[in-house]
């Protein structure tokens, strides 16, 4: 049994834990990971992020290839199964492990691929695959183990035509209708998926609107779409029981129906990978979703052990975790980390959906003046130019200040199109103003475009009532 011994130790190479440990690398602290996949990359590269953002992109691709005229000329319409795709979808994964590897080497960070449990609060045993164990001693220690699909007792998720999202990446058939159980970021973006791909699709949603965190405008947008697909949305429905056979899956519902499909996707919520951490060795208890409280440092309740990521809870996403894994560190030699409160929502549904700051319910809850600037992709140069016309950005801003407090957007690339208005909307003081987008020149034909005729439409109902 080795002993070893670093400034920091990160339990978890996911997001969250590979940021921790380039920036105390970076800050000259002793940095050791432990992680209990072979590959680096977390769940984020294996199992999230990065799996289901290359199958849906060539999804896109297939139903772009199918809907345009000019390819009809070659040959005709094709069919593709769910194995194709996600092999081609798969071959993203080795790249991102290899990036990442490359930065653990280059920054010369210690990784033990091995299962990590708590000895004491500054101790942690490991065990490797081979069964052999070492010891880790630390002074500071970065919980940052991630979630895992929530797996209720009575549903069999050994059958073969049950699936979580982790297993449904290992699926090697094409059924042709599928029932998606839970309608969160992960259900609706697996519908979108599911219904490009030609699956009948069955979403179940618990809820009476899908993403209801999400302006209504875009959430109505969203159920219009994936009804649009062939997406049959239900609203207002729990699960009574589950039955599969080898002929299929039967879901009944607590209101009495019956839906019947060839496979079901479960995506109801997620646990954080805290029950094999030893945390009780610590004096550290996790909630009922396996999640860990921290302060606004990112330390836990414990002095020197730190959590970030999913395993925290709240945004639940990658983009957040490498900045909350940077913010540990900050906080660590002694600089003010940043606390992540706002974090836009990147939802990969077909259409794209990105939002950031108020919604229109909101501001009206909080009784705040605003007015809605409007623009459709259909009417921009650049989405009739692409064939993507289908979309929208959608500006809240302060009927007096012209302050932007909301931007919410739907179509193609949505998500990186949400980073123009943010950058604006970040700036201190009378700089975030919606008037930035009618004052500025931008690129053109882009999809900068929809910023300046949202911002005119926005102006010109104000002007309209002065
Ligand atoms: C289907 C899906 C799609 C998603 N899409 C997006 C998206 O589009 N955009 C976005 O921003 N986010 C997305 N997410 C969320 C994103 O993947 C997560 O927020 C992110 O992976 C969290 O990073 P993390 O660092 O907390 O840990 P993870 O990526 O979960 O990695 C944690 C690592 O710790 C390891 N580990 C766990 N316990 C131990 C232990 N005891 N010892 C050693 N190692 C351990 C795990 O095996 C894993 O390797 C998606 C998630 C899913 C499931």
């Amino acid at each position: 049994m080795a002993d070893y011994n670093y400034d920091f130790l990160v339990i978890g190479a996911g997001p969250a834990g590979e940021a921790a440990a380039m920036a105390a690398a970076k800050n000259e602290l002793t940095v050791g990971v432990v992680d209990n996949q072979k590959l680096l990359g977390g769940n984020c590269t294996h199992k999230g992020t990065i799996p289901s953002k290359a199958l849906r992109h060539a999804v896109k691709q297939f139903v772009h290839f199918n809907s345009l005229s000019i390819f009809r000329s070659i040959g005709s319409a094709i069919a593709l199964t769910y194995p194709t795709i996600l092999e081609s979808a798969k071959t993203v994964i080795p790249k991102q492990v290899e990036l990442h590897s490359e930065f653990f080497t280059r920054n010369r960070v210690t990784v033990h691929h091995a299962h990590a449990r708590f000895i004491d609060k500054n101790k942690i045993e490991i065990m490797n695959e081979n069964g052999v164990r070492d010891i880790i001693h630390a002074k500071n220690i970065m919980i940052a183990t991630g979630s895992r699909p929530y797996r209720p007792d009575d549903v069999d998720f050994s059958h073969p035509r049950i699936y979580d999202s982790d297993t449904i990446l290992e699926m090697q058939e094409t059924p042709r209708t599928i029932i998606i159980y839970g309608a969160g970021v992960i259900g609706c973006e697996y519908a979108s998926i599911f219904a490009g791909l030609g699956l009948k699709v069955d979403l179940i949603n618990s809820r009476e609107s899908l993403l209801s965190f999400l302006d209504g405008e875009i959430s109505d947008a969203l159920s219009y779409h994936l009804r649009d697909h062939g997406v049959m949305v239900r609203h207002n429905e729990v699960i009574d029981k589950l039955e599969a056979s080898e002929k299929g899956v039967t879901l009944k519902l607590k209101s009495g129906k019956r839906i019947k499909a060839d496979a079901l996707l479960w995506c109801n919520g997620r646990t954080g990978n805290t029950d094999q951490l030893g945390l009780e060795k610590t004096g550290l208890t996790a909630n009922h979703r396996g999640q860990i409280t921290v302060d606004h440092s990112y330390q836990t309740e414990v002095e020197g052990i730190w959590a970030a990521g999913d395993v925290i809870g709240w945004p639940s996403l990658a983009s957040a975790s490498y900045d909350q894994g940077r913010a540990v560190v900050a906080n660590i030699v002694g600089d003010v980390g940043h606390y992540i409160d706002v974090a836009p929502t990147g939802i990969y549904t077909i259409p794209e959906i990105s939002s950031v700051g108020k919604t229109e319910a909101e501001l009206t809850s909080a009784k705040v003046p605003y007015e809605v600037g409007r623009a459709f992709f259909k009417d921009t140069a650049r989405g009739q130019i692409s064939g993507e016309d289908v979309g929208m950005l959608k500006i809240l801003f302060h009927i007096d200040t012209f302050e932007i407090l909301g931007i919410h957007c739907f179509g193609a690339e949505a998500s990186e199109i949400i980073h123009i208005g943010q950058a604006i909307m970040n700036q201190p003081g009378e700089a975030n103003s919606i008037k930035y987008f009618v004052n500025t020149t931008f690129n053109y034909p882009t999809m900068a475009e929809a910023y300046r005729v949202a911002a005119l439409n926005g102006l010109n109902r104000v002007n309209r009532h002065n």
